[in-house]
């Protein structure tokens, strides 16, 4: 089951270190600890309020918005690393050279003239050396 966006801040403020305040829980809001002074209230369809009391809390969007980056740049992190997206590996079947692009706009095509493995060792052509070969995508699997 997905998690709500209620659920998302209590544990993104649990990992920022506040608390949540026990017994204080109303029908509205989960109550929780701020260290900078007065309570987060979270409220049950996830909307995140800041105060001294659930009444005069005011909203804290740009906080909500902050904590829902953040957590969800945590999980990028703790992804497995083959699912970090990676571009396709290319190989000239002219020359043999392999390249693997770090852009997704890396395009050469079968009309492409290869420059040939001696301009890569030379250094003659070191800069845009990877747009000088026909390119063809190499399957990995
Ligand atoms: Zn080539």
């Amino acid at each position: 089951m997905a998690k709500t966006i209620h659920d998302r801040l209590v544990e993104a403020l649990t990992a920022a270190g506040e608390k949540t305040v026990p017994n204080s829980r109303t029908q509205k809001y989960t109550v929780m600890t701020r260290a900078s002074g007065g309570f987060w209230f979270i409220g049950r369809a996830g909307a995140l309020r800041t105060g001294q009391n659930a009444t005069s809390s005011i909203p804290s969007d740009g906080m909500k918005r902050r904590l829902l980056a953040s957590e969800d740049a945590a999980m990028k992190k703790a992804a497995p690393k083959k699912d970090v997206q990676k571009y396709p590996l290319l190989r000239c079947p002219q020359c043999g050279y392999e390249y693997r692009p770090t852009m997704n706009a890396f395009r050469t095509t079968d009309k492409t003239k290869c420059i040939g493995r001696d301009a890569i060792e030379d250094g003659s052509v070191s800069k845009m050396h990877s747009f000088n070969h026909p390119f063809v995508v190499v399957d990995e699997e």
